[in-house]
């Protein structure tokens, strides 16, 4: 068969840009391996991961609210139907994808795709003959060889979603965003968790200061979080994995029901035979592109974890539209500002711009004011007062540079501070901003005063 653009791998960013693609007029054909469109986001990572922390999110609040002299009985889980209601959650999902797909007339051909040459591409007994390709394969979870890996109580994220049951005792090795997010479903439903971080904190690349409440409110709900630790060794015992560890005051090892590994997550470009197509792909299996997303061979592009960090949906379907604009002859190319972050957690870490500590590795001089949620009404009325707003400011402009949210909800309210970046908004722009009353919102506003020196909310001694 022909195409015009052929669009390998079917997540957030090989559907977005097929679907572009075909809005602007071309002929696309997208290779998907697996039966459904919507990739590990849709599938196997962020959507059933929300739809576990919604759950969790419930029976812990359910629990919290006994403070307000509210008292339920103890939940009772039914896991059959916790799965297939998650499983659902995806699969409207999915069907709406194909939908999507068939409005479009873009074909969907179901098998693996393997580059023969710069223009043709093999799936199963198939050549598919494209005009210019679009490679979005995505990345998968990071194997540790020297680990039993074979033993099905040894787990990635997609077992940790799959849900097959509630260990007693979960050890998770990595405190990145992944181990982090199914600690938060684990410990609701009621597992014991462990943590083990080989750097000195978790989520290393966020300030300390926006991880801190977190790490407090986890450091009381979990078994253990081992910090700058490494596991050296599992065992497989009949009774559970026997882990040994590396690292300041740990047991030497422990016995655990389960293990997550959540160390990170490797490209696939070195699935795809791109390189036969001339498409260079490291040793670690990243493809190369330019900011128009193109690779090194002109008619092919790439988007999305294949191209590099960070490994995020949001930043693949901004890709992906790059990528078929120029493809349909239009002059797009990267030029967003930033790519928020966020750690659906509980409580939830958000941040966009520049880090604090990046600011300060780059010598650059900034403002900086962090609003206590203590000091928000909402925040109280929501039962919580961990949460912080964090915005940082060209010390000469009032530009605003970056900004972190630590709290409930900081997922949904770092988006303000991401259209301000966006904007070249400054920090008056931000303080003389109405935010209605009584919202989180609100602390982006304040964090705002407290740099112009306005604030009411706060009593800040003049300096
Ligand atoms: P990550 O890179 O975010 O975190 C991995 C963590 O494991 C790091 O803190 C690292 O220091 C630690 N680590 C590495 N090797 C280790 C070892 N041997 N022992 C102990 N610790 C070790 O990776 P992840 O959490 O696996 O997530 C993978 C990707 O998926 C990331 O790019 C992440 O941003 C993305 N993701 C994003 C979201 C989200 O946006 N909410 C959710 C899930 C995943």
């Amino acid at each position: 068969m022909k195409t015009e653009v052929l669009v390998l791998g079917g997540g957030p960013g090989g559907y977005t840009a097929a679907f572009r693609a075909a809005d602007l007029g071309k002929q696309v054909t997208l290779v998907e391996r697996f039966p459904v469109l919507g990739g590990v986001c849709l599938n196997v990572g962020c959507i059933p991961s929300k739809a576990l922390l919604h759950v969790a999110s419930v029976l812990n609040e359910s629990k919290e609210v006994s403070a307000a002299g509210i008292k339920f009985a103890e939940p009772e889980i039914n896991l059959e139907q916790l799965r297939d209601w998650k499983n659902k959650v995806s699969h409207q999902l999915n069907a709406g994808l194909a939908a999507l797909a068939k409005q479009r007339n873009v074909t969907v051909v179901n098998g693996t795709g393997s580059f023969i040459d710069a223009t043709h591409l093999q799936v199963g007994s198939e050549i598919i003959e494209f005009e210019q390709a679009i490679i979005a394969v995505g990345s998968r979870p990071v194997k540790i060889p020297s680990f039993p890996n074979e033993d099905a109580r040894l787990i990635d994220s997609t077992g940790a979603l799959k849900l097959d049951d509630i260990p007693k005792k979960l050890l998770i090795i990595g405190g990145g965003i992944i181990g982090l997010e199914m600690a938060t479903v684990y410990n609701a439903l009621g597992s014991e968790i462990t943590i083990v971080e080989m750097q000195d904190q978790i989520i290393p690349g966020c300030d300390k200061d926006l991880i801190r409440p977190l790490f407090q409110k986890i450091k009381k709900d979990y078994a253990n979080i081992y910090l700058s630790t490494r596991v050296s060794n599992i065992e497989a015992l009949a009774d559970g994995l026997k882990v040994s560890f590396d690292g300041p005051s740990v047991p030497e090892s422990e016995l655990f029901d389960k293990v997550l590994v959540a160390v990170g997550r490797q490209p696939n470009g070195g699935l795809c035979d791109a390189d036969k197509a001339g498409v260079v792909v490291d040793e670690r299996g990243f493809i190369a592109v330019d900011k128009h997303q193109r690779t090194t061979v002109s008619n092919i592009f790439a988007i999305g974890d294949v191209v590099g960090q960070p490994m995020l949906a949001h930043k693949a379907t901004h890709e992906a539209r790059i990528a078929a604009e120029v493809i349909a002859g239009m002059k797009s190319q990267w030029q967003a500002l930033t790519i928020p972050s966020v750690a659906y957690t509980d409580p939830e870490i958000a941040w966009m711009g520049l880090t604090e500590n990046e600011a300060k590795a780059q010598g650059i001089e900034f403002e900086k004011a962090a609003f206590p949620w203590a000091a928000s009404g909402r925040s109280l009325a929501n039962g919580r007062k961990e949460g912080v707003t964090k915005l940082l400011s060209d010390k000469k402009t009032g530009r605003i540079l970056g900004a972190g949210i630590v709290g409930t909800n900081a997922g949904e309210l770092i988006a303000e501070a991401v259209l301000a970046l966006e904007m070249g908004a400054n920090v008056e722009d931000l303080a003389l901003t109405v935010h209605a009353h009584p919202t989180l919102a609100e602390t982006l506003g304040f964090s705002a005063e407290m740099i112009e020196g306005t604030i009411t909310d706060l009593y800040i001694k003049k300096r």
